[in-house]
């Protein structure tokens, strides 16, 4: 999970049946996001299906409920291009990092270029939930884990439980929100 996504070809072995397999494993374990790397797969590749996200929230305005619901895609050889606007906090969680959640500060905005299933080519913008859920993913593909950009102090205060998630003595369960 600490390597960095290849980028793939269109011709990489098998990738719609892989996709199809990663989205089942998401819904089962109730994700709305899921990277190569946490299924120990070094490419540069992640899904999204925020819907569950919608349904779930009732906190959230109907624009970005209708937004969220709507936002199911394929992320392959992603590049952020782009971040702006002031960081806000937002509790985080991973599938791979059962039992933690932690507000995390991330900016607001981002522009991300990127191929879908079909290697069709997008660059697009997208804020609120929506970028934080492709933020969380795409560190997924560098190499980087949500509990990285927490305060010193938090990280001291989890710090057990995650040597023994690297440790290999606590499994994911799969069982969380990103
Ligand atoms: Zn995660």
């Amino acid at each position: 999970m600490r390597n960095k996504g290849k980028d793939i070809s269109s011709d990489y072995p098998n990738l719609k049946q892989l996709i199809s397999d990663m989205f089942e494993t998401m819904y089962a374990a109730k994700g709305v996001g899921l990277a190569a790397p946490q299924i120990g797969l070094n490419i540069n590749l992640f899904i999204v299906d925020a819907s569950p996200f919608a349904e779930d929230d009732d906190t959230m305005s109907d624009a970005e409920r209708e937004k969220l619901s709507a936002f199911k895609k394929v992320f392959i050889n992603a590049r952020i291009e782009r971040e702006e606007g002031d960081e806000w906090k937002f509790n985080e969680g991973c599938l791979s990092i059962p039992g933690i959640r932690e507000d995390v500060m991330r900016k607001p905005i981002i522009t991300i270029s990127y191929m879908d299933e079909n290697f069709v080519p997008h660059t697009e913008t997208f804020d609120g939930i929506a970028a934080r859920i492709i933020q969380h993913e795409y560190d997924h593909t560098q190499g980087i884990l949500f509990v990285d950009k927490i305060s010193s102090f938090r990280k001291k205060m989890i710090a057990k439980k995650l040597k023994d998630i690297e440790n290999g003595l606590i499994t994911p369960k799969y069982k969380f929100k990103l």
